[in-house]
This record gives structure tokens, C-alpha cells and sequence, in this order.
């Protein structure tokens, strides 16, 4: 393979993620000659990895409510993308790779065996039989004039493909392929990047000693976090919270990390709101504090008041160190409202996706890079950040196909 002879492929697509899989299947399922480079040995590494507690392939919101996942202002692109492969569609096409889904409670939506393997691999068998072509091991490291340049085993091998789709993921674990390394070919290129960072991550919180000997490793079952947004709108998320070492992770502190992320980037720290009691009103707490304590431990009657004991106790005299000297209502407020500061964002390597990316102010309405004709862009490589549920697979998929239609009709045209 050459730089100087005619096109190789119709459309190179590199990165074998759910994006670039999709973007394949969308070329070649319109008779495109295509062709998978990936830097790793085999395809979708993260898409199994996703698989490990039960995949969650996509949800069963539509319309304005799935697109209010993407922010309050979802790209043209990322709509028109989501409005022509919805979460419907993601059933319906895993539903013909033969993977039948069920709607969870939560309203997330799972392969009837929860598992990625078969999917991944009955997908992959199916874009060989459309003539799909996988080169492993191939790492993309830019352009030489027109030419795709990829490190391999061999040495540099250079490629000429008539379009190109790259779906070369975030920055999220590192390991499984996808590492940001491409930042920096697409600037040096004149397409903009809005800088990666950590999305559905941890934060840190700086705890005393004494909580973090006690409590590090213990989950919080059921408490309520809330957090003021930097437009002043309050933010909340149910669910269970992991104290650990460094601060907090679970998935209610995924949901809010957007906004504490950028609370932190304008101000240096977020605060964070833990109501440990959500099942309790605060004037119920207060009353039922209020009660004589007589003889008993403040331990005690705290547990007896308001069912608070062990981590979730430690957590409230975290917050409230004199909490045994505070009056009922000052403690059922604490307890309503116990404030944690967060002092930064876990590294991108830890979390489970990325935000930041290619802008889409530098891409037309098909995904192509502007300042890179012929170029098409998709997946989490895109400036877009959602939370956990199945909805970043629901977009990597939706901005795969939509950029590997736009590559086999640039294809067409220019052939
Ligand atoms: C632990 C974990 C669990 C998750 N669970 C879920 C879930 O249940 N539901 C959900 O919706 N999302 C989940 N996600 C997120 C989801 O997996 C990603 O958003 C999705 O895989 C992104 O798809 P992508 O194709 O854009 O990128 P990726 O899947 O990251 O694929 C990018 C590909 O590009 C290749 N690549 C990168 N750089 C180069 C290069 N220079 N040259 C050649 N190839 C390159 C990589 O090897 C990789 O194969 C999870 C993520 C993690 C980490």
C-alpha cells in the first residue's frame, strides 16, 4: 500500500468501536468499498468492557427527552443524528443481529443476555460477509499529503482512501484503545478541539482521617445529591454513593459530574449536597430529634430519631463535627443537606467517558471536519457528553451512521 497509486478503499474508517463499526456498516450497506483500521488487536474492547456489569446498549427515552440528555442546547448534527437512529432503532438493529432487548426499570435498555460478546461478534461477521475489511494493529498517526499514515507491526504503511471516517473514541481508559492521541494530529490539521476531560467520573474530597480509615470502600445506599449548576439551576440525582480513599464515585455522582466539573473548572471546588434522610422531611427529622434524649449515647438517639448509623452517621459528623451539640433543628438540617467540597474531578484515564472533543462548529451537518473535506467524524471523539444509561452508546451509534453515510457519498461524488 502506497500513497501515489489511486484509492485503496472507498472509505477508510479507523477506530473498531461501536462508532467506526457503525459508520462501516452504513458505507458498505450502500455498496461502498470499506476498509476498518484499528490500533489494537482486535475490535470494540471497550464496547465488551461496557458489557462486563450488564450492557447497557441504549434507553427506551425518545424525542425531547432523549435529546435533553445531550445538554440543554444538543447539536444540529448530534439531533439530526439521534432523530434518524433513535433508541428505537438501536433495538430495532440489535434486534437484526438476532440480539433480542428488555427494558429495565430504570428504563435502560439491555441485550436479553445483558451480554456485549455476541452482539459485538455476530456484528462483526456480518460486516466480513458485507466485504467489510479489518486491519488490526494498524495506529493511525496522521496525514502525508492525502495519505493515512498508520504505525504497525510492519513498519509505517500509508493508505489512500477516496473518504474517511475517524470514530477514535475519547480519552477514557487508556488501555482499551482509545487515548486521546489524536488531539493533537486534528489541531495541527485546523479542526478545533474543545479539550477532553473527564465525564462520569469520581470527584475527590479532601476527609479527615478519621472518615477515610472508617468509611473508604462503603457504599451509601439510596441518598439524594443535589448541586447548583453554573446557571443557577439546581441539579439532583438519586441513587447510591461509594466513599473511597480519594472522595466519592457511583452512579449519582456520574449524573451530576458535568456540572461539578465545570463548578470546579470556574471556581476551584463544588459543593456538593448529600441528603442522607430522602425518605424523611426535615421538619419529621427535627421533631423526632427534639425528643429527650435522657440516658442515651447521642449515637443512639440519633439512630433511633432518624434511622442515621454507621457510614451514614460518620458522613453527617464529617459534615457537622459537633453534631452531638447542635440543636434538633440544626441537625436535621445537616442531615438534609450534608455538604461535601469537591476539590477536582478523577483523571479521564478513570472515568467512563470523556467530554470535550471535536467541536461541531468545525463540522458540517453530515460530520465532516470543515477545514478536511472528506473527512468524517463520529462517536465520543465528538464534543457531546451525556450521562450513564445506555445514551453514549445511543450516540457513538446514531453519529457512526450518520458520518458513514456522509463518507460513501463523498465517495461517490469525488469517485
Ligand atoms: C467501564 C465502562 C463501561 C461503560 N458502559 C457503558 C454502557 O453500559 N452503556 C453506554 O452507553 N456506554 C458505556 N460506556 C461508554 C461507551 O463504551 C463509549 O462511549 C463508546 O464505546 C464510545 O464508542 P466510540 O466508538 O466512539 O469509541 P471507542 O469505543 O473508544 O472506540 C475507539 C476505537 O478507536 C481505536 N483507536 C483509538 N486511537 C486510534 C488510532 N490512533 N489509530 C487506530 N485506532 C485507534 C481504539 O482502539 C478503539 O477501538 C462505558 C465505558 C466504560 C469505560
Amino acid at each position: 500500500m502506497t500513497s501515489r497509486r489511486p484509492a485503496d478503499h472507498d472509505v477508510a474508517v479507523i477506530g473498531g468501536g461501536p462508532a467506526g463499526l457503525m459508520a462501516a456498516e452504513a458505507a458498505a450497506s450502500r455498496g461502498a468499498r470499506v476498509a476498518v483500521f484499528d490500533a489494537m488487536a482486535s475490535c470494540g474492547r471497550k464496547f465488551l468492557v461496557a458489557g462486563k456489569g450488564g450492557l447497557n446498549l441504549t434507553h427506551q427515552e425518545t424525542g425531547d427527552a432523549l435529546l435533553a440528555r445531550y445538554g440543554d442546547a444538543s447539536p444540529e448534527a448530534l439531533r439530526a443524528a439521534l432523530a434518524t437512529f433513535d433508541t428505537r432503532a438501536v433495538r430495532a438493529w440489535a434486534a437484526g443481529l438476532g440480539i433480542e432487548t428488555f427494558v429495565g426499570s430504570s428504563g435502560r435498555v439491555f441485550p436479553s443476555d445483558l451480554k456485549a460478546a455476541p452482539l459485538l461478534r455476530r456484528w462483526l461477521e456480518r460486516l466480513r460477509r458485507q466485504g467489510v475489511t479489518f486491519h488490526q494493529r494498524h495506529r493511525w498517526t496522521g496525514w502525508n499529503g492525502d495519505a493515512l499514515c498508520f504505525e504497525t507491526p510492519a513498519g509505517e504503511v500509508q493508505v489512500n482512501a477516496t473518504a474517511t471516517v475517524l470514530a477514535l473514541g475519547g480519552a477514557s481508559w487508556p488501555r482499551l484503545g482509545s487515548d486521546g492521541g489524536w488531539v493533537a494530529i486534528l489541531e495541527a490539521a485546523g479542526i478545533d478541539v474543545a479539550p477532553l476531560a473527564p465525564s462520569n467520573c469520581g470527584f475527590e474530597v479532601r476527609w479527615s482521617e478519621h472518615l477515610r480509615t472508617r468509611a473508604a470502600g462503603q457504599p451509601l445506599k439510596t441518598v439524594v445529591l443535589s448541586c447548583i449548576d453554573e446557571r443557577g439551576v439546581t441539579r439532583t440525582a438519586p441513587g447510591d454513593l461509594l466513599l473511597t480513599e480519594y472522595g466519592i464515585e457511583g452512579g449519582c455522582v456520574y449524573a451530576l459530574s458535568r456540572y461539578l466539573r465545570e463548578t470546579i473548572a470556574a471556581h476551584g471546588q463544588a459543593t456538593l449536597s448529600v441528603d442522607l434522610a430522602p425518605a424523611r422531611d426535615t421538619q419529621a427529622l427535627a421533631e423526632a430529634l427534639a425528643r429527650p434524649r435522657g440516658k442515651q449515647r447521642f449515637a443512639r438517639h440519633l439512630e433511633r430519631a432518624s434511622g442515621l448509623r454507621g457510614t451514614r452517621a460518620l458522613l453527617l459528623y464529617e459534615t457537622l463535627p459537633d453534631a452531638p451539640r447542635q440543636d434538633a433543628v440544626t441537625l436535621a438540617r445537616a442531615i438534609k443537606d450534608a455538604r461535601l467540597a469537591l476539590t477536582a474531578a478523577r483523571p479521564v484515564e478513570e472515568a467512563i467517558s470523556s467530554a470535550g472533543g471535536v467541536r461541531f462548529t468545525a463540522l458540517d451537518e453530515s460530520l465532516m471536519a470543515r477545514a478536511k473535506p472528506g473527512v468524517f467524524i463520529a462517536g465520543e471523539m465528538l464534543d457531546w457528553e451525556a450521562p450513564t444509561g445506555g445514551y453514549l452508546l445511543t450516540a457513538s451509534l446514531a453519529t457512526g451512521r450518520l458520518a458513514g453515510c456522509g463518507a460513501t457519498e463523498a465517495a461517490r461524488v469525488t469517485r
